[in-house]
């Protein structure tokens, strides 16, 4: 599919669009191969209010392991917005054998435990998700973190899809706006000094003026908090 697109070119065109006209750009191009994958953070809060009045896909990936602040949100999205989410689970016999060989909470043990966590109940659960699409929607913002700060609006997944990054250009505050002015539900944590919210166990509050994404993972020395979710090219698939 991404081979048939010029993504220079779109970039070039949509850096003279709003998010909502970037949004309206990737549903009429990709139609029903394309999805919102959520995680119920504060900027998906906000493409799923951008999103309310489209019947397109929208999923999240339940890790088991999710804060109850997060499941508290989801309920409340539900009644907000209508119960419209996709659920996605990692594969159990997956699970358990990730269980088996490193423990229940075997991710704090090494950058090799917690990355295969991250795979088994986040990056194997997305890809079958995203099997048959063209195109997600995701979050990102350049400003999360230095790795992040070459995002593209429209960039190769790695996996022959284009992931769409409405909210590229955002910064914090404006988020914030958007949520007040719109009277948009939020995960509870945010206000606890969670910028990041992921799995319970690997979130944790930061405080002023730490990078976007130190509370993720905070034990680990790497500056790259990513969970394997938006790596860009295939070979990062396997666990960091
Ligand atoms: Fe496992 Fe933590 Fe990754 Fe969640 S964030 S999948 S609990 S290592």
């Amino acid at each position: 599919m991404i081979r048939s697109l010029n993504l220079d070119k779109l970039n070039q065109e949509a850096h003279r669009w709003s998010s909502q006209d970037i949004i309206d750009h990737g549903i009429k191009r990709f139609g029903d191969r394309l999805s919102f994958a959520s995680s119920f953070g504060l900027e998906d809060m906000v493409l799923l209010h951008m999103l309310k009045d489209y019947s397109i896909d929208i999923f999240y990936i339940d890790t088991g392991r999710l804060p109850i602040e997060t499941y508290q949100l989801i309920e409340d999205a539900e009644k907000r917005y209508g119960n419209r989410f996709r659920s996605i689970h990692p594969e159990p016999d997956e699970l358990s054998r990730y269980v088996a060989g490193y423990g229940i909470n075997g991710f704090y043990q090494s950058v090799e435990a917690r990355t295969a966590c991250c795979h088994v109940r986040k990056v194997r659960p997305l890809a079958r998700a995203l099997d048959q699409q063209h195109a997600w929607f995701a979050g990102l913002r350049a400003e999360q973190s230095s790795y992040r700060s070459t995002l593209a609006f429209f960039e190769d997944d790695g996996y022959n899809r284009v992931r769409i990054n409405p909210l590229k250009n955002w910064r914090w505050q404006d988020l914030w706006d958007y949520i007040d002015s719109h009277q948009v539900p939020f995960n509870r944590l945010h206000k606890q000094g969670y910028p990041s919210i992921g799995c319970q166990p690997c979130s944790r509050a930061i405080s002023p003026g730490e990078d976007f994404r130190s509370g993720r993972w905070w034990w680990e020395k790497s500056r790259k908090k990513e969970c394997g979710l938006h790596n860009h090219r295939r070979q990062e698939d396997a666990p960091e």
